[in-house]
């Protein structure tokens, strides 16, 4: 076997801190059966750390496990709570760096919500790459503006020439060869000093400081702390306008144009501080998972109902890490386009919010305590008053 070495800055051998083996390999690929959801193929995860530069990756990720297409359905913009973020976010760039009147490329556009929010709020052209973009399912203000390009960014590096904006918004933590990755974003802007690149990314340290084992799953290879998201930027060449935690922090924004300026942001910690949160997190996950185990045994031998809102990804990696089958009964989405399907690995069955008035579950386990909110006010709306339990929030 090859030696892993750190796909941000090329040092060898990141230390193997946490391993979870026979993940699904996707977790928001839609499965129209239990049967082949609970056949869905599997992998390794051992997240490794670089004490060089701090990057966290999947030691044993296998790139060829993937498949990533128009049954990819990654979209967030069925939450209100996510829409209002990405709308501030994409208005925030429009105004603070004039983009009006401009060519936006976003590489992994997914189903082009954000892009389409840029082109209208700046009157923009759009050039949209996703191998899971779907143009039907643009909105008809943006479609004619857009150039949809169904295919993976590596294969149309050259259209970066064409563009003054590139966005990339959770697509980076996909990519296991990052550093050669920012490099072809670099080499694609050339020595264009006013295009503006922005990329997000979750926040490692959230994770770590959380035990959140429901943040790490097959698809997420890459894992990037301010600290580290920055040192990788740098060293491609690039210069950081901002760097910054949003989203309850859970995400990273970093805005950066070529260059070698720029200041260090607070919040960027050294890979020694790091690797300090990284131990804690060795010592401490497992002891969250019994936790969590014991809590639904419980649940289980007093009869209670429990269902899971939130059929993405942290629902998936939450029951299949701590290996949970009849404890939950079922998963809640309010993306339509994900009901009636079935959860990878565990094979629950995702049902609408509508469904509960009839089911009454016990027990509410809400995957993002960001969506707390929009969830209470739900089941308000149907008559429901179950108990709800966050995750990665005290109890
Ligand atoms: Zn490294």
């Amino acid at each position: 076997m090859v030696e892993p070495y750190c796909y941000a800055c090329g040092a060898p051998n990141p230390r193997a801190f946490y391993t979870v083996d026979a993940v699904p390999v996707h977790s928001v690929l839609l499965m129209p059966s239990r049967d082949e959801a609970l056949r869905y193929p599997r992998g390794r995860l051992e997240l490794g750390f670089c004490s060089n530069c701090g990057f966290i990756q999947n030691n044993a990720f296998d790139p060829s496990l993937h498949e990533y297409s128009t049954r990819y359905e990654e979209t967030q913009g069925f939450s209100p709570t996510f829409t209002r973020f990405a709308e501030e976010l994409a208005r925030g760039l429009v105004e603070r760096y004039g983009i009006r009147g401009k060519t936006v490329l976003e590489i992994g556009c997914g189903k082009g919500e954000f892009l389409s929010l840029l082109v209208e709020l700046g009157d923009n052209r759009g050039i949209g790459i996703d191998p899971s973009l779907i143009p039907e399912r643009l909105p008809a203000s943006a479609r004619e503006r857009i150039l949809s390009v169904q295919d993976f960014y590596e294969n149309h590096v050259d259209l970066t020439r064409e563009a003054d904006a590139v966005i990339c918004r959770h697509t980076l933590e996909h990519i296991q060869p990052v550093q050669d990755f920012i490099q072809l974003v670099r080499e694609g802007i050339g020595n264009r000093r006013d295009v503006l690149v922005c990329f997000e990314v979750p926040d490692v340290a959230r994770v770590l400081e959380e035990n959140a084992f429901w943040d790490v799953y097959y698809e997420h290879c890459s894992y990037f702390s301010l600290g580290s998201l920055g040192r990788l930027f740098r060293e491609a060449g690039f210069e950081l306008l901002e760097l910054y935690r949003d989203y309850g922090d859970q995400y990273l924004i970093l805005v950066g144009r070529v260059g070698t300026n720029g200041e260090r942001f607070s919040g960027e910690e050294s890979p020694k501080r790091l690797e300090r949160m990284v131990a804690v997190f060795e010592t401490r996950v497992q002891e969250a998972m019994d936790v969590w185990r014991e809590r639904f045994a419980a649940w289980r031998a007093a009869g209670k109902r429990v269902v899971l809102w939130g059929g993405g990804s942290k629902g998936v990696a939450f029951l299949t890490t701590l290996g949970l089958g009849e404890e939950v009964g079922y998963v809640v989405d309010i993306n339509p386009y994900k009901q009636g399907m079935y959860m990878p690995g565990s094979g629950h069955e995702v049902v609408s919010p509508a469904f509960l008035e009839a089911y009454r579950p016990d027990v509410v386990i809400v995957m993002n305590p960001i969506y707390t909110e929009e969830i209470q006010a739900e089941l308000a709306r149907l008559g429901l008053e179950p108990e709800l339990v966050r995750v990665g929030v005290p109890a």
